[in-house]
């Protein structure tokens, strides 16, 4: 597979249409890693289908150190003796978010939670708006989730409104713990009302909030999304997200808030099956210490419109055209982003997307649109000869 990838590549260096580097670049991902590298040309940032958050180069170094040996992934250097694994890296988010007290990293958001949930609970029901029940994608749902964890659901309200006597209610039937989740990827719009952080702090018993997408503070381009640093100062006691969202990093999952409940999600047995590797430790290590990410970047673009007209004028056939994308992975639902893209005929789809590297465009009222939001402007000359052996095929 990799000699017939170099092949190929070295026939388009001679003809003129790549570089000597883009058959590095081609060599590498022909490597057996049983996936295939992908220009995501469909405008959404963090799509789960195509790994959600590409990594900075930072945490890809990270990885490959992490990945190539030995390293002090539980061991203290200094003593000789045993560590907690994600020390430095959960550290490093206590730092970023000074608001909470604690930190843990697990494999995932779902996992944190189910985790979180457990330990605020201590075995009571946990009580959640009729507003929140959310399904998160593949016909997953939390609450299916915290139920197979042996979560005891008490629903409160209704779809559209909860109010803070629903919750009250619940307090004094005897939940142990009240759950928000951040409606990540739908919007609810109309007679419509639910309770905030603020006022279920007041409840008496402990506030988990599922923040979906992880940004750490508040972020003024993405006005609607909450921040771990403000729902800890409303009173949460605890709050879960993804590292592969808004942060930018590895796949993770990431709880911030109180000493005590984080000490009991360590000590949870399940703690263990949901523990992450030291790969995902030291990527999103890195990504914390990175100066920026590709998601940052990719959602601050300002340069489409030239690059779309650049990369149309050399394609035959191609037009450049403003369209609008969703940021995807359960991150700013309802909202689009203004962007521009490179118009194509539909045919061209399938062909691109079994093509080496792989494109994924959006169809979209009979075109096919490569956006280039989500695409590298490293990658836009690979791009551009990816479509004309398309064209040819
Ligand atoms: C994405 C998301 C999750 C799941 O996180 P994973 O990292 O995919 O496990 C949970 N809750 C909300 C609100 C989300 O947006």
């Amino acid at each position: 597979m990799v000699k017939a990838a170099l092949a190929g590549a070295q026939a388009r260096v001679r003809a003129g249409s790549v570089t000597p580097d883009d058959v590095v670049d081609a060599a590498l991902a022909a490597l057996p890693t049983g996936m295939t590298d992908v220009i995501n040309a469909t405008g959404v940032v963090l799509h789960t289908n195509l790994g959600r958050a590409p990594l900075a180069p930072e945490a890809v170094d990270a990885v490959v150190r992490a990945a190539s040996g030995y390293v002090d992934v539980e061991l203290d250097l200094t003593t000789g003796r045993r560590a907690r694994r994600g020390r430095t890296v959960e550290d490093a988010l206590g730092a970023a978010v000074p608001r909470a007290e604690a930190a843990i990293v697990v494999n995932n958001g779902a996992a944190a939670l189910v985790l979180a949930a457990l330990a605020a609970t201590r075995g009571g029901p946990l009580a959640i708006s009729r507003g929140e029940l959310v399904e998160i994608g593949d016909g997953f749902r939390l609450t299916s989730i915290l139920g197979a964890a042996g979560v005891a659901l008490h629903e409160v309200g209704a779809t559209n409104r909860t109010t803070l006597a629903d919750y009250r209610e619940a307090v004094a039937a005897g939940v142990t713990a009240v759950l928000k989740v951040h409606p990540s990827n739908f919007t609810v719009a109309g007679f419509t009302s639910s309770v905030g952080v603020q006022q279920l702090a007041g409840l008496g018993v402990p506030v988990v909030v599922d923040l979906g997408s992880g940004l750490l503070a508040a972020d003024p381009s993405l006005p609607d999304e909450p921040d771990a640093t403000t729902t800890l100062a409303y009173g949460a006691s605890v709050v879960t997200f993804s590292g592969d969202k808004l942060l930018g990093g590895p796949q993770a999952g990431i709880a911030l808030g109180s000493e005590s409940l984080v000490e009991s999600m360590r000590r949870h047995p399940l703690a263990r099956a949901f523990r992450a590797d030291k790969m995902t430790l030291a990527a999103l290590g890195a990504t914390l210490a990175a100066a920026t990410t590709p998601v940052a970047r990719m959602l601050n673009a300002k340069d489409l419109e030239p690059r779309a007209g650049t990369l149309a004028a050399g394609i035959p056939g191609a037009e450049a055209v403003a369209t609008t994308s969703p940021v995807g992975g359960g991150s700013g639902p309802g909202v689009e982003m203004p962007s521009w893209a490179v118009a194509l005929p539909e045919q061209l789809a399938a062909p691109l997307r079994t093509g080496t590297p792989a494109v994924v465009g959006r169809v979209h009222h009979g075109r096919l649109l490569l956006d280039l939001r989500t695409v590298p402007p490293e990658r836009d000359a690979e791009l551009a000869a990816a479509v004309r052996a398309a064209q040819e095929h």
